[in-house]
């Protein structure tokens, strides 16, 4: 089985970027998108993120192989509903939402006896809506798909070579366990990038404006995580509750400890802890994960 035709539903960074990389690596794919707002619906049309744009979310998906939910997580359900009364049966269902068991579970309850196959590539920037696409966004990165038990296997396969052809390293693995593995990797460290943004701008004793002077000490870093869309963030912490709750208790812990030190002077602790992390940077640049440039590339 090979995907020929793609619907994407949802036209901001992700759907875009699924449209414009099939284009760019000349897939023998035709794609079909659909936003639920009129102007993004008119802004994809201007950039092309889609060979077509449809007017409804059923003409989006008549006659599709795959459907992609590109929509926050919250929004999966709605989305479901919307595209059910176009669906073939033998369409396969997936999305990139950034949390698995809660958005599996809102898809098969809106669309029972279809194919669904949740997936999530871990590739994203600070950027949203139809705008912020770009064809290169999934190359040299993983998609994690979830396949729920009992999933037809020739599906599975289309769907992680359909990735593939994106670019992407495709791995499989359980919804929990991806969500467990997402909360450490990108949910815990989007909540602290939220937590220290608030405090120094509620700091009263520093003024905003030297917190955004002096900002290239470090904060300037935790802004561009905090920048990330509002409804997507808020919609991943409430949907990946409990992994994150579990992540959020070990990390309290680890603070904890790191407070403990540098009240008693003790800097053997920091010292130590300071040069694990060090290798865990260099372990992300070898694997690819990162540009290997001092403070990413910027110019001095
Ligand atoms: P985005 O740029 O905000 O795009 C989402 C689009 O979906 C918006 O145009 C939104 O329209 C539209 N939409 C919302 N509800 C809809 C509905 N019920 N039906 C149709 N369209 C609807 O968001 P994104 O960054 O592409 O994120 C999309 C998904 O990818 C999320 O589930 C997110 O968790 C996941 N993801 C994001 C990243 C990242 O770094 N951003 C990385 C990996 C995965 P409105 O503006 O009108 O709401």
């Amino acid at each position: 089985m090979t995907i020929r035709s793609v619907a994407i539903i949802g036209l901001g960074l992700l759907g875009g970027s699924i449209g414009l990389a099939v284009k760019a690596r000349g897939l023998a794919v035709t794609t079909t998108g659909w936003d639920r707002d009129a102007e993004v619906r008119a802004r994809a049309a201007a950039r092309g993120l889609a060979d077509t744009i449809a007017e409804t979310p059923e003409a989006a998906v008549a006659g599709a192989d795959l459907v992609i939910l590109c929509v926050p997580v919250g929004a999966m359900a709605d989305a479901a509903r919307a595209i059910a009364p176009g669906l073939a049966p033998e369409t396969i269902i997936s999305d990139v939402g950034s949390s698995k068991a809660a958005v599996a579970e809102a898809l098969a309850e809106a669309l029972p006896g279809a194919t669904i196959i949740p997936a999530h590539p871990v590739a994203g920037t600070e950027q949203s809506g139809p705008d912020a696409g770009f064809a290169t966004l999934f190359a040299g990165r993983w998609c994690i798909i979830t396949p729920p038990e009992g999933v037809d296997p020739a599906s599975l396969e289309a769907l992680s070579d359909f990735w593939a052809a994106l670019g992407s390293k495709v791995e499989t693995m359980d919804a929990a366990h991806h969500d467990l593995v997402l909360a450490v990797t990108s949910h815990i460290p989007h909540l602290i990038a939220y937590t220290i943004v608030g405090t120094a701008s509620d700091l009263e004793d520093v003024t905003q404006s030297e917190v955004i002077k002096y900002s290239a000490g470090g904060f300037r870093d935790f802004t561009r995580i905090a920048a990330s869309d509002p409804v997507m963030w808020r919609d991943v912490f409430l949907t990946n509750r409990g992994a994150v709750l579990e992540m959020l208790g070990r990390f309290t812990e680890d603070l904890t400890a790191l407070q403990r030190a540098i009240r008693s002077g003790d800097g053997d602790t920091l010292f130590d802890l300071f040069t694990r992390t060090r290798a865990i940077r260099r372990a992300v640049i070898e694997q690819g994960q990162d540009d290997e440039r001092p403070d990413f590339g910027r110019d001095h």
